[in-house]
């Protein structure tokens, strides 16, 4: 019965081609998607919207001033993030490609012109590539 060892390496084979197939895919899926972060304008200091955002390497993300602000600055402690530690937002608004970088967890900081601080969300905002 040699076949029989033969028929379970095969099924096994197909079944990893198909897993890295999924994943493969997976993966393109996520390149490119388009987030936006808003910069809520309110009393006292604005607010990141979401505080917390999920992106991917290649995805595009749209920051923007929302009301009548004057716009600001990005701030990234991990330069490769975006290509640069600070980045200017202006009253339209900005739209960047994040750049590769490890699997982690990526806080940063939105310098508000308006109101002379820095954005806040729940906690420092993060962009977060799982
Ligand atoms: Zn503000």
């Amino acid at each position: 019965m040699p076949n029989r060892d033969i028929v379970w390496e095969n099924r096994a084979k197909t079944f990893l081609d198909q897993l890295e197939t999924d994943r493969t895919r997976a993966e393109k899926r996520g390149k490119g998607r388009k987030h936006l972060v808003s910069i809520v304008h309110q009393n006292g200091c604005c607010k990141v919207d979401p505080p917390v955002l999920h992106a991917s390497p290649g995805d595009k993300i749209l920051w923007k001033f929302d009301g009548s602000t004057d716009g600001g600055y990005l701030f990234f402690p991990v330069k490769e993030l975006f290509n640069g530690h600070v980045h200017k937002i202006p009253k339209e608004g900005v739209e960047q490609p994040m750049g590769k970088v490890e699997r982690g967890r990526y806080p940063y900081a939105i310098y508000c012109k308006t109101h002379n601080c820095f954005a806040v969300g729940n906690s420092d905002p993060r962009i977060d590539y799982p």
